[in-house]
């Protein structure tokens, strides 16, 4: 059970000492950027979900062969070091206690997909909530009991010494180094960039903070979001996540939480015309609405962010040129459009532009991209 089902289950004086005791329980930001609490988003680099993710993406990869990338993306996200290459420096006994885990997680997790199977989104949540503690079985503190299978919690406390001695650093400090890059754009923009995507989307911003889980593997694409509770992983050492785009990552991410109007309408529209509901507009939408929205304000903060990413680690950081217009949104800096939406951006285009500029109505817009499919 995790400690938030837990919660909700607790009386009023159980959760205040609950409370106390347990520091991973209030949502905080765990990162300082130096700029104090950053608006519309917390920021964590949790030392137990780096972990979860680097076994899985490593047992992962070992069950793909190697010219297979995952749905077709890009460089299938980041050259991480894996700790079971020979070069990587275990001891005997490090290294047993590596290959265990990895074959746990090859066994009980690598076919399960991170965002859309229930079973990783709890357990990712769960380790999130207990990023704090030193062990997961409680038995130096017994809040941080997580609850979880014992065989998992055995398996992630005997590899925990070994990331920590040899990759947490370096992880870590690439989450740092990222969200420290994006602060200072979050601190000036983010309230009237949730502001105004709320409004295109017809809803409320979260009222809370949003969680944003940074870890040096995220999924296949790179980030990706969980509902209930709204929460954000991305990959701070992705290629595709670096420089000018991380603030479009981050912002389109969160856009996942409150998209679900478009979505609706889209279905809603389709029904009452009898046609097919398409596949990923709503999602192309998404692509396109955060990039228009984004692409004035990279123009402006050009420099500063394009000199940012040539310091990054990654190839293919930066965007194209150094001009200011030549910021390019996400979508189309990877081809999504060109590979799988190329009809879907010719309507945004043509019918979702205009409600962006302010010449069209919601309801229109939606209504005249579906009459056109
Ligand atoms: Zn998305």
């Amino acid at each position: 059970m995790s400690i938030r089902s837990l919660l909700s289950k607790l009386g009023g004086l159980q959760l205040a000492v609950l409370l106390v005791l347990g520091s991973s329980v209030t949502a905080r930001p765990q990162i300082d950027t130096g700029y104090g609490q950053l608006p519309v988003f917390e920021f964590h680099s949790g030392f137990w979900l780096n972990l979860h993710l680097t076994l899985y993406q490593e047992a992962r990869k070992r069950l793909l062969p190697p010219a297979q990338t995952e749905r077709g993306a890009k460089a299938s996200g980041p050259a991480l070091k894996a700790l079971s290459d020979p070069a990587s420096g275990l001891s005997d006994s490090e290294r047993r206690a590596w290959e265990d885990a990895l074959a746990y997680y090859a066994a009980n997790f690598s076919s399960k997909d991170l965002l859309f199977a229930g079973e990783m989104v709890q357990l990712k949540n769960q380790l999130g909530d207990f990023e704090d503690c030193a062990d997961l079985s409680g038995s130096k503190q017994r809040f941080c009991n997580a609850g979880l299978d014992t065989k998992l919690t055995k398996v992630l406390e005997g590899a925990a010494p070994v990331y920590r001695a040899h990759q947490w650093r370096d992880h870590d400090r690439a989450n740092r180094r990222w969200v420290l890059r994006v602060a200072p754009l979050v601190r000036e923009r983010g309230v009237g960039l949730s502001q105004r995507l709320a409004d295109i989307y017809q809803t409320q911003w979260p009222r809370h903070k949003i969680r944003v889980d940074i870890a040096a593997y995220a999924n296949w694409a790179g980030a990706y979001t969980t509902l209930d509770p709204l929460a954000v992983t991305i990959s701070s050492t992705d290629p595709r996540n670096q420089g000018s785009t991380a603030l479009e990552v981050l912002f389109h991410e969160a856009s996942h939480g409150i998209a679900q109007p478009v979505e609706s309408a889209i279905i809603r529209e389709c029904r009452q015309r009898d046609k097919a509901i398409p596949r990923d507009l709503w999602h192309a939408l998404v692509f396109y609405t955060t990039g228009e929205v984004i692409r004035p304000i990279m123009v402006n903060a050009a420099d500063g962010a394009n000199g940012e990413a040539g310091a990054g680690d990654s190839e293919g950081g930066a965007p194209g040129g150094s001009a200011p217009s030549a910021y390019k949104p996400y979508a189309v800096r990877e081809g999504l459009y060109r590979r799988n939406w190329d009809d879907y951006l010719q309507l945004l285009s043509r019918f979702w532009q205009p409600y962006l500029d302010g010449q069209a109505t919601f309801e229109d817009a939606i209504a005249r991209m579906v009459s056109a499919l």
